[in-house]
């Protein structure tokens, strides 16, 4: 659900704005501290002649608050920092008949006392929402979850918790809340301001909070980081959240709760992974999505995990390894091929698991036999490791060849096998050639590790890198007569093997690739 709040100057502005919003929204809320000589009556029975079903909610903020909202030229016509005001003015709002009054739990648990027998007074038709921010940081999990407790003690219809996030994890803070809130059955509209704040602003949503702020025009933004009203739907309809059960379904559901999972990377702008991942849950039937989050700190990233009851997470570059530290449990492919791609949340417990060998093997497997073959691995890091690693549990022949000369004698001391330098790679009498660099992915699609006239003679050429779908290296490899395996199954196998680790269900790859072919597709020059 949409609350478009109404920040205008002047009485006269609010009521062309009201006009605007009862369509496009669920909610309005009506800033008194922001418009100027507000007329109450005259506001809420504008909102009601044009909409029968809008809602109403009635609030009158702190100047500073205001002030830091970017509205600070009306802050003159705040009538908020007087209690009494502000007391009288949210009385009059129950007695209009106001769908909601806003109190911040600065004021008091008297106040909020008052407040909420003045509305059972009048018939208990308005619900008391109670509300923090904290216009400079997001505080830890912890310390938020007693200011909810704070707010909720007066058994408020709707507690309200908006923090500034200083850094992308705080985004996971305020939406660990949403977990907490809804497992203590009580509504929750909790979210993070700021530019590093709209991802929470994108997903609380889908995650059960209680509604969206948005703004009517970027004019009219109430804080910051708040999506237009136009954006908000985009997003909504991106995430193919909007919700049909009513909120008490969600918050005491008869079935499942939502299962949601994470990507956890830096940077994700460019993953496909969140558009392969959400279109299997909905073909599985499995209430959930799937969201990306640029993380700077995994520690912290997986604590907040756990907290918000995320069911799983895929992890990629730079953390692969960086992860392990911080988890319960790791299995025993991931121990020895020393990172995880994969978190399984059970109940707390985080065990990392590592799908990219598999989704390597599952590839070659179809193409060719793996037993007794030799296969030149291009590179020496996570991916190299994964692929050496399934290449040898098959019976197959790793051979290392790597820029870093002594990084790639490392790894190839460890797996007992030859190593080779770059330079070297046409000399090899391998099976196949598997490049497990970074080197051709876009933007850079006119790079290749290795040079054209080295791959004569390899029967398979294979790169893990989907995007470009044929690489310079396979482009090069099919010329000299080899036959090519593109990155995109393996993607798709090393995704479809985190689903069924999630989900214990057989996930619908041919879906996945289809998804993701297409995508690339469209975006290919
Ligand atoms: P990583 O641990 O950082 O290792 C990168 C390797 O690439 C290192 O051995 C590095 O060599 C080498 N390298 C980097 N730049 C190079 C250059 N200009 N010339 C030659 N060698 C170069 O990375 P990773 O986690 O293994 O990931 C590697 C790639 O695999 C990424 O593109 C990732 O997207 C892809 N991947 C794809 C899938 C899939 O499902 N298709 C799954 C996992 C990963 P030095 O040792 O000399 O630095």
């Amino acid at each position: 659900m949409i609350c478009i709040p109404i920040t205008s100057g002047t009485n006269k502005e609010a009521l062309r704005a009201i006009e605007k919003s009862c369509r496009l929204a669920d909610f309005i809320e009506l800033r008194m501290d922001l418009i100027g000589r507000g007329n109450l009556a005259q506001l809420i029975s504008a909102a009601r002649d044009r909409s029968a079903s809008i809602k109403i909610i009635v609030t009158c903020r702190k100047k500073e608050e205001a002030a830091r909202a970017g509205k600070a030229r009306r802050v003159k016509n705040a009538v908020g920092n007087s209690i009494d005001r502000k007391i009288a003015l949210l009385k009059e709002a129950i007695e209009l008949g106001a769908d909601f009054i806003d109190i911040e739990l600065a004021e008091g648990q008297a106040v909020i006392k008052t407040l909420k027998s003045f509305c059972a007074k009048h018939g208990g038709q308005t619900g008391i929402i109670v509300s923090y921010h904290n216009l400079k940081e997001t505080p830890e999990l912890d310390k938020l979850e007693e200011i909810f407790n704070q707010c909720a003690k007066a058994k408020p219809a709707i507690v309200k918790i908006v923090t500034m996030a200083q850094k992308v994890e705080d985004n996971m803070k305020t939406m660990g809340l949403i977990s907490y809130a809804r497992k203590r059955s009580q509504k929750i509209i909790s979210l993070c301001m700021g530019d590093k704040g709209v991802i929470s602003r994108a997903v609380a949503p889908s995650m059960g909070n209680y509604l969206s702020f948005a703004a009517l025009d970027l004019k009219e933004q109430s804080a910051p980081g708040q999506f237009t009203v136009g954006e908000m739907r985009q997003i909504n309809a991106l995430l193919q959240r909007q919700r049909t059960a009513p909120l008490e379904q969600v918050l005491c559901p008869s079935g499942d709760s939502p299962q949601n999972y994470v990507l956890l990377g830096n940077p994700v702008r460019q993953s496909l992974s969140p558009l392969m991942h959400n279109e299997a849950l909905k073909k599985m039937g499995i209430e959930g999505s799937y969201n990306a989050f640029c993380v700077d700190d995994p520690g912290e990233a997986l604590q907040s995990m756990r907290a918000m009851n995320i069911r799983g997470a895929s992890v990629t570059i730079p953390f692969k390894v960086a992860v392990m530290k911080y988890l319960d449990d790791i299995d025993a492919d991931a121990l020895e091929i020393g990172a995880v791609n994969t978190i399984i949340n059970n109940h707390g417990r985080l065990r990392g698991c590592n799908t990219d060998w598999l989704g390597l093997i599952l590839t070659l497997k179809k193409a060719m036999t793996v037993e007794n073959k030799t296969f030149v691995i291009v590179g020496a890091g996570g991916t190299a490791r994964a692929a050496a690693y399934g290449i040898m549990k098959e019976g197959g022949l790793p051979v290392i060849a790597n820029r870093t000369v002594e990084k790639g004698k490392v790894l190839a001391d460890k797996l007992n096998c030859p190593f080779y330098s770059l330079s070297e790679i046409g000399k090899i009498k391998a099976d196949c050639l598997i490049n497990t660099t970074s080197v051709g992915m876009y933007p850079h699609q006119d790079k290749s590790p290795v040079k054209i006239r080295a791959l004569a003679g390899y029967p398979y050429v294979m790169d893990v890198i989907y995007n470009p779908l044929k690489t310079k290296l396979l482009a090069d490899a099919e010329k000299q007569g080899c036959k090519i395996l593109s990155g995109l199954d393996m993607f798709v196998n090393q995704g479809a093997e985190q689903l069924r680790l999630w989900t214990g269900k057989e996930p619908p790859r041919a879906l996945m690739k289809k998804v993701i072919l297409a995508r690339l597709i469209q975006s290919e020059p």
